[in-house]
């Protein structure tokens, strides 16, 4: 690893020792409907959601058959409830009917599922079977940005960088640091560029931290 990379895998890790996933799960069909729900919505709400729901629904034939406006009611608050209740219910129609009832542990069979693209495969190739994956997401594909580990606003090209450029066995433990170094400290606006690791060359920092420019107080 060059140092730059280095310095980034480090100092995320002393960020987040304890990188894991927000999103409550405990099996692999579990991860796929939580991942499906998290588009353009936050972990805590589809927990919320979630929690209720897997008391009494969380296979593939409880969704499969289910009504599409029982499944839109309830996961109504997780947002685009429509997309997602048909996302759900059709990739668990092939789940039963292709793979026998079992979440796929291939890229491509999850890929090939109603619903399922890259970023949501990935997540569940890391959370339910520990594969070596790097989703990217919005907090991903920003981060990589000001950090200059891609010029992209393509999540796939910004993958293929990112998987060019650090070791696979970091890939999964860094994209969940970097999701949390991205919801929590290098937002999106108002990033907490005080005493960032990764300052000196950063692409997108608030000049106002830098030692040279600092506001004098009066
Ligand atoms: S300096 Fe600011 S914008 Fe750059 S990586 Fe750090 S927190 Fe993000």
């Amino acid at each position: 690893m060059d140092k730059k990379v280095n310095l980034i895998v480090t100092e995320l890790e002393k960020m987040f020792p304890e990188a894991k996933s927000e999103l409550v799960f405990q099996t692999p069909f579990e991860v796929l409907v939580s991942v499906i729900l998290s588009a353009q919505c936050t972990d805590k709400r589809v927990n919320e959601v979630t929690n209720e729901m897997y008391k009494k629904y969380n296979k593939p034939e409880d969704f499969a058959n289910m009504p599409l406006e029982q499944l839109e009611n309830l996961i109504h608050s997780c947002g685009f409830y429509h997309n997602k209740a048909l996302s759900i219910k059709n990739a668990s129609r092939e789940i039963l009917e292709r793979f026998n009832g079992e979440v796929p542990s291939s890229f491509e069979d999850l890929c090939s599922l109603p619903g399922v693209g890259r970023k949501t495969a990935n997540v569940v190739m890391i959370e339910a079977f520990k594969g070596d994956a790097i989703p990217v997401d919005t907090h991903v594909l920003r981060v990589s940005n000001r950090l200059g580990l891609a010029k992209t606003k393509n999540p796939d090209v910004c993958e293929e960088n990112l998987k060019k450029t650090f070791p696979k066995d970091t890939w999964a433990s860094l994209h969940k640091r970097m999701v949390l170094f991205g919801r929590y400290k290098c937002k999106a606006i108002n990033p907490e560029c005080e005493g960032c690791p990764f300052y000196s060359f950063c692409l997108e920092k608030v000049e106002k931290y830098s030692k040279g420019k600092a506001k004098k107080k009066v």
